[in-house]
């Protein structure tokens, strides 16, 4: 059975194709710049590519684009011939705790989340509507970035606010990234060779946008991203956790209005905020130059990392690995060594050979005296999706 994967986005379309028996990957790309000038499609396919610059005013048009050229190219018979299509979507808030198929229930649901992720819903619904629209008759499913998370306490998940604001507007900690930390914490316990369920280990998904997660038994108790995926860590361009004060001195003195906070805070603000750029190798490169900034922007997400593991590892009470992913968390030697440094006083030691090691394959990174083990494991958030999806279609 072939599934495709979509990651709709405003402007953009990404999407994954998959054959589910022996899970290859048939065909991968992007289709960019949704209803903008230079809108164009990208196509990686067994060692080849496919690049097309033509006019696509919306999501039906990119999706009957997409239908019409992976036939074309070999890939894929017809669009009809799908087994289904998998859907990333970001919020699920408290309705969804796990994937689903797609009905017109899921789907108004889903809608009737958009105040919470008042981006990201719409577009994704975009993407599902514009499948349904083109081959009616194919499943979906929808798996949420906020499912995972779904699992936390309340103690994890209230804020210390007034109630209404739970009760009337839903205000509470949700979390992202779940299907990222969903997928590590268990490829974790496949490598450590021990049940999922005896296993406490923090997950830090350090991409362009970053989050940590406690997971205990397989179970997220905890997370760094909140009612938006703006709180928690220091990102490329997020500010992460700052004194909720600094919003209305900004407005009253910055003569900021709240839009434009909301602007500075999610694209503004973490690393390229302190250091120009938000680019973590740029940061790197610019700190063996002796860039002071970059330095700074360096040390300040080194630091706010410290702050979270510490507190996670506490929460956790025993602390059993730390699993590093995303671009930076996969890539970045020196990320890994400043924060596990730093954290010697959890039993934490890294071999820095191991540390120092390139490629794309899973990786053990703590010596022998480590009361911890560390792990590099990159992410796959699309392969989770096609997985989940081929399970909830296959029960049909
Ligand atoms: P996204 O969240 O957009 O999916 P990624 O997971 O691809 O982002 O992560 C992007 C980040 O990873 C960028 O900050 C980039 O600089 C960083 N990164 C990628 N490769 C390296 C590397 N070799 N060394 C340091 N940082 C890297």
């Amino acid at each position: 059975m072939k599934i495709l994967v979509l990651n709709s986005g405003s402007s953009s379309l990404k999407f994954k194709l998959y054959e589910m028996s022996g899970k290859r990957v048939l065909a991968q790309g992007l289709i960019e710049r949704i209803g903008e000038e230079g809108s164009a499609v990208h196509i990686n396919y067994d060692g080849h590519h496919s690049d097309q610059e033509i006019p696509i005013p919306d999501h039906d048009r990119a999706l009957g684009i997409l239908a019409e050229t992976l036939p074309k190219l070999g890939i894929l018979e017809s669009f009809h011939a799908l087994g289904g299509v998998g859907h990333r979507v970001v919020h699920g808030g408290e309705a969804f705790t796990e994937p689903v198929l797609i009905d017109e229930k899921v789907r108004e649901t889903i809608r009737r989340l958009i105040p919470l992720a008042p981006l990201h819903n719409p577009a994704n619904l975009r993407g599902i509507e514009a499948v349904s629209r083109l081959a009616p008759e194919l499943p979906q499913v929808a798996v949420f970035d906020t499912a995972f998370h779904q699992s936390m306490a309340p103690e994890a998940y209230c804020y210390a606010v007034p109630e209404s604001w739970y009760r009337e507007y839903h205000v509470r900690r949700y979390g992202f990234h779940g299907t990222s930390h969903y997928y590590v914490s268990r490829q974790l316990a496949r490598l450590m060779e021990m049940p999922l369920k005896n296993i406490n280990a923090i997950t830090l998904h350090l991409g362009n946008g970053a989050s940590a997660c406690a997971v205990q038994g397989g179970r997220s108790i905890e997370t760094s991203m909140g009612l938006t995926p703006l709180e928690g860590l220091v990102m490329g361009t997020r500010s992460g956790d700052i004194d909720p004060g600094i919003h209305l001195y900004m407005n009253k003195y910055g003569k900021l209005s709240p839009e434009e906070i909301d602007r500075q805070l999610n694209h503004e603000s973490g690393l390229l905020g302190i250091a120009g750029v938000n680019d973590m190798r740029e940061i790197q490169a610019r700190m063996e130059q002796g860039d002071e900034r970059a330095k700074l922007a360096f040390e300040i997400f080194v630091h706010r990392l410290v702050k979270y593991v510490g507190a996670y590892a506490a929460l956790l009470g025993r602390l059993d690995a730390l699993v590093f992913t995303g671009g930076i968390g996969e890539h970045s030697a020196p990320v890994r060594r400043a924060l596990c440094e730093r954290l010697e006083i959890l039993g934490i030691r890294l071999d820095p050979e191991a540390n120092e090691r390139t490629g794309d394959e899973a990786h053990a990174i703590h010596d022998t005296q480590s009361r911890v083990a560390l792990w590099v494991i990159p992410t796959d958030e699309e392969g989770v999706i096609a997985e989940e999806s081929y399970r909830l279609i296959g029960k049909e």
